[in-house]
C-alpha cells in the first residue's frame, strides 16, 4: 500500500459510520439482557457511529428468543434473526454476517467473556486503516485446565499443519471491514472455521491483546463433542496435511518391514535357528491393519466434507426475523 493509498483510506474512514454488532446466542437467557445493556452502552459511547445490534438466535430451547423479542420492542436498533434449529456457533455467526449491513461489522459472544468496551478500540484501529481487528486472549479466566491445554495445543497444531497463518489464541471477537465481510460471504464452504477463513482472506489485519473473563452466567455451549467437531473443521478445512500422513505411515511401515527382513536374515545366519515368530507376525498384521484403517478414516473425513458440499443445501434456515423492517432509524 502506498502512502497516498493510506491517506485515501483515512479520508473514507473519518466520516459517520454504520456499525453492525453480530451476537450469536444459543440458550443464553441468563445473560442476554445484560449483554444488550453493555453493548448498547458501548456503542452509544463511540462517537460518529450509528449502530445496529444483530442477535442471531441459534435455535435456543430456553427463553432467549422471547427475551430478544422484548429487547427489540424497546430498542429500535436491535435486529433478531432466529434460525430454524441449532446450526452451531460458526453458522450462526455466518448468518449474522450475511444479514449485517454496516460499513463495519463487529462479532462478539453473548456471554460477555469478551469485553464489549473493546469494540471502541477496534473502531479506532479501523479508522487508522486496518480492515480486520481481532482480539488475542492474554489471560483466560474461569476456564478449565483441560480447555486451556487443549486450546493451546490446538492453535499450535493448526499453525503447524495449515498453510494459512492462523494467529494463536485469537477467537471470533473481531471487527471486520465491509470488504472483508463481502469476501467471507463469497466463500460458500459449509464446514466453516470462520477465524481461519478471516486469516485466509488477507487484507490489513491487526491484533489487540485483552484479558478474557469468565462467562457471566450459564454454562459453556461448547461441550467436548462440539469442541472436537470445531477442531476437526479447523484442521480438515485448512490443511491437506492429514492426507500426507497416510503416505508417511506407509513409508514407516515399509521401513519397519525392511528392518524385520534384515533382522530375520541375520538371526538365521547366526544361529541357524528358525526365527521365532507368530507373535511378531500377529503384531505386524495388526499394525498394518491399524495404519490402513486410520488412513481410510482420514480419507473418509475429506470425502464426507466433499459430500456435504456437493449437496448444496443452504447453510442455515431462518424461522423468524424481528426488527429488520425498522430501517426507520439508522438504516443499518
Ligand atoms: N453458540 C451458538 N451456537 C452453538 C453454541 C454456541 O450460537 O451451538 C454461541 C453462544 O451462545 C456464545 C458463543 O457461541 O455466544 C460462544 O459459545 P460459548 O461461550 O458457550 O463457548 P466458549 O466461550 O465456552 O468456548
Ligand atoms: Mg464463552
Amino acid at each position: 500500500m502506498t502512502e497516498s493509498g493510506v491517506r485515501n483510506t483515512h479520508a473514507r474512514r473519518d466520516g459517520p459510520l454504520k456499525l453492525t454488532v453480530v451476537v450469536p446466542c444459543f440458550d443464553e437467557e441468563e445473560v442476554i439482557v445484560e449483554t444488550h445493556r453493555r453493548l448498547r452502552a458501548t456503542v452509544d459511547a463511540i462517537p460518529g457511529v450509528h449502530a445496529a445490534l444483530l442477535f442471531v438466535d441459534d435455535g435456543s430451547s430456553d427463553h432467549t428468543l422471547e427475551l430478544l423479542r422484548q429487547i427489540a420492542a424497546g430498542d429500535s436498533a436491535v435486529r433478531v434473526l432466529s434460525l430454524s434449529r441449532n446450526f452451531g456457533h460458526q453458522l450462526a455467526l455466518s448468518a449474522g454476517l450475511e444479514h449485517a449491513t454496516g460499513d463495519i461489522v463487529a462479532v462478539i459472544d453473548a456471554d460477555l467473556q469478551d469485553p464489549p468496551e473493546l469494540i471502541a478500540e477496534f473502531v479506532a484501529k479501523w479508522r487508522d486503516g486496518h480492515d480486520v481487528i481481532y482480539g488475542v486472549r492474554r489471560h483466560r479466566h474461569g476456564e478449565s485446565g483441560f480447555k486451556l491445554t487443549t486450546a493451546h495445543l490446538f492453535y499450535r497444531l493448526m499453525r503447524w499443519m495449515s498453510d494459512t497463518e492462523i494467529p494463536y489464541d485469537a477467537g471470533d471477537f473481531r471487527l471486520l471491514d465491509r470488504s472483508v465481510v463481502n469476501a467471507l460471504l463469497s466463500m460458500p464452504e459449509r464446514d466453516r472455521f470462520v477465524r481461519g477463513m478471516i486469516s485466509w482472506v488477507g487484507f490489513r489485519q491487526v491484533a489487540i491483546q485483552y484479558d478474557r473473563s469468565a462467562r457471566l452466567a450459564g454454562e459453556t455451549k461448547y461441550p467436548l463433542r462440539k469442541m472436537i467437531r470445531f477442531a476437526l473443521d479447523g484442521i480438515f478445512s485448512f490443511s491437506a496435511q492429514p492426507l500426507r500422513l497416510a503416505t508417511y505411515f506407509g513409508f514407516f511401515a515399509s521401513g519397519l518391514a525392511v528392518v524385520g527382513v534384515i533382522y530375520a536374515f541375520v538371526l538365521r545366519l547366526a544361529n541357524d535357528s528358525v526365527v521365532p515368530g507368530w507373535a511378531t507376525l500377529l503384531i505386524a498384521v495388526l499394525f498394518l491393519g491399524g495404519v490402513q484403517l486410520v488412513s481410510l478414516g482420514i480419507m473418509g473425513e475429506y470425502i464426507a466434507r466433499i459430500y456435504g458440499q456437493v449437496k448444496q443445501r443452504p447453510l442455515y434456515l431462518v424461522r423468524e426475523r424481528v426488527g429488520f423492517d425498522s430501517d426507520r432509524h439508522t438504516g443499518t
